[in-house]
């Protein structure tokens, strides 16, 4: 079976194919760096990762590109009302988006910043003018003539048709009522970034950028472009537009659209108070695994409804998932094998499978490997898991974890990072309780208390529980919950 996936284009579900063997070619919209990436944006970085880690499971070699829009309407304006340049400005807010997208487990792809490719771009223009496809206004901005481009509105499944002949649109945002020639290249206005280049100066437009990277990068015709719903219109049109009328190529083949995060049932916005960036979530003491976990929990298609509850609820999954690991390395178990074990790890690698290629079914993987957990555990309790069970069964959760990525223990330094940068900004009130508590218990590392249980082990062989029980306490002391069953010692932090 191959991948199936849905394509905005045709507005079907379709088999994945690369145009070329295998070898994937993806292009993925990346952040405007104005401020800090907020939990939506990650909603949609978070269902490209999981798409390119179940691609390269799936055996195709990736290669992945991502945009940095580092200028664009917003940034303008900020940049000259803080009176820095563009690239001062954007430099804190790329630096914050890569920490932050590390922190979330996402898999950096091959990074493009637009102010890295500014004469490319007035040469696309160029070529876009001489072809008659775009056209210079008296103010020396050019923009692109889309009565030039029938197909001008297939993705977004709207009639242009009728419309207005020359009438124009100069912001990088605009909905489809408001379709026009849309801007290519913007003059300099006073006081605002430009560049100079072939075709004058300037800036160019936030469309423009994503075609002359995307094509540079990976072709005049690549497999896949991807991106949240509000990308679609005018954005991807636009891109569509640009691209293929000047190539006579299709562009992208499939086209990849997250649907947008809700909070608590509502549209994230500054006014409601809504609006979460990942930095705030982990100031207030949550674990970026619990975000991972709930922001891949709903299918990427599907509306994902943000709530603290569920954010909970996704942490309390992903201590399952750990516990359960810990359950299998830390245990003593009698030699053999179980068929009933062998056969849940190896179902279970299928059904995960089954489900990521039925259109990324998020939510249908993870229940199939909490089935197997609740399975193995009831047999672990009553010693029904053998030696030989144990390679298949963590086998099963390492294929899991190859896509979702929240088994390693590894949230507490994320968090210590967030509270250092804090401090540094000045946001020490915006520190939580639950934070330090959480930085405070996670001084040892896993190694560290990893130790610590192996000289626990060794005392109570050697029957030397006054040893074992100090080792404890100084453990408990430290945040960590130690628990002695008879398949060993396990542990877990508070
Ligand atoms: P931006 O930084 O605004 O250019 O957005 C970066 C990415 O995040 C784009 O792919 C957007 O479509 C996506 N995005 C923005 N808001 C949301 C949201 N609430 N839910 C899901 N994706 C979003
Ligand atoms: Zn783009």
């Amino acid at each position: 079976m191959a991948l199936r996936l849905f394509n905005t284009m045709s507005s079907q579900i379709e088999e994945f194919r690369p145009l070329r063997d295998q070898d994937v070619r993806m292009y993925a919209c990346g952040p405007t760096v104005y401020d800090y990436g907020h939990i939506g944006n990650f909603r949609t970085f978070i269902a490209v990762d999981l798409l390119r880690r179940f691609l390269r499971q799936s055996g195709y070699k990736i290669h992945h590109v991502m945009n940095i829009t580092d200028v664009d309407d917003k940034i303008i304006r900020n940049s000259a009302r803080d009176g820095v340049t563009v690239q001062q400005y954007t430099a804190k807010y790329e630096k914050a988006f890569l920490e932050d997208a590390a922190m979330i487990g996402i898999e950096q792809p091959t990074l493009v910043r637009a102010t890295e490719h500014i004469n490319d771009m007035a040469e696309f223009v160029k070529k876009l003018v001489d072809k008659g496809l775009a056209y210079r206004t008296d103010d020396g901005s050019y923009y692109f003539r889309i009565a030039k481009f029938p197909g001008y509105g297939k993705l977004s499944k709207r009639d242009f048709t009728g419309m207005l002949d020359g009438a124009r649109v100069d912001v990088d945002e605009y909905d489809k009522d408001s379709a026009r020639d849309f801007a290519l290249w913007k003059a300099p206005k006073p006081g605002e970034a430009s560049w100079d280049t072939a075709i004058g100066p300037g800036r160019p437009g936030w469309h423009l950028e994503c075609s002359v990277m995307s094509m540079k990068e990976l072709g005049e015709s690549f497999d896949l472009h991807a991106g949240g719903e509000d990308l679609v219109f005018p954005h991807h049109e636009n891109e569509i537009a640009q691209s293929e009328s000047l190539t006579g190529k299709p562009f992208a083949h499939f086209w990849f659209h997250a649907r947008f995060l809700l909070v608590e049932g509502e549209k994230m916005s500054k006014s409601l108070g809504n609006f979460f960036t990942l930095r705030d979530l982990v100031l207030k003491g949550h674990k970026p695994s619990s975000l991972r976990y709930l922001l891949t929990s709903v299918p990427y298609r599907n509306q994902l409804n943000f709530t603290f509850d569920g954010l909970k609820q996704a942490a309390v999954s992903v201590e399952r998932l750990r516990n359960f690991r810990l359950r299998l390395q830390g245990g003593n178990f009698a030699t053999g094998s179980n068929p009933q074990m062998q056969a849940l790890a190896s179902e279970t690698v299928g059904r995960m499978r089954a489900a990521l290629e039925d259109d990324l079914n998020t939510a249908q993987a993870q229940a199939a490997i909490f089935e197997m957990v609740r399975q193995a555990n009831t047999a672990l309790d009553s010693g029904g898991v053998k030696k030989d069970d144990v390679a298949p069964l963590l086998g099963a959760l390492a294929k899991f974890d190859e896509i979702f990525a929240v088994l390693d223990d590894d949230d507490v330094p994320k968090m210590k990072q967030v509270m250092d940068w804090a401090v540094k900004e000045g946001r020490e009130k915006d520190i939580s309780d639950t934070l330090r508590e959480a930085v405070q218990s996670g001084k040892l590392s896993d190694s560290d208390i990893e130790a610590k249980i192996a000289e626990m082990k060794s005392a109570r062989a050697s029957r030397d529980f006054k040893k074992s029980d100090t080792i404890r306490a100084e453990l408990t002391d430290a945040g960590i919950l130690i628990e002695i069953t008879k398949d060993g010692i396990r542990w877990r932090r508070k």
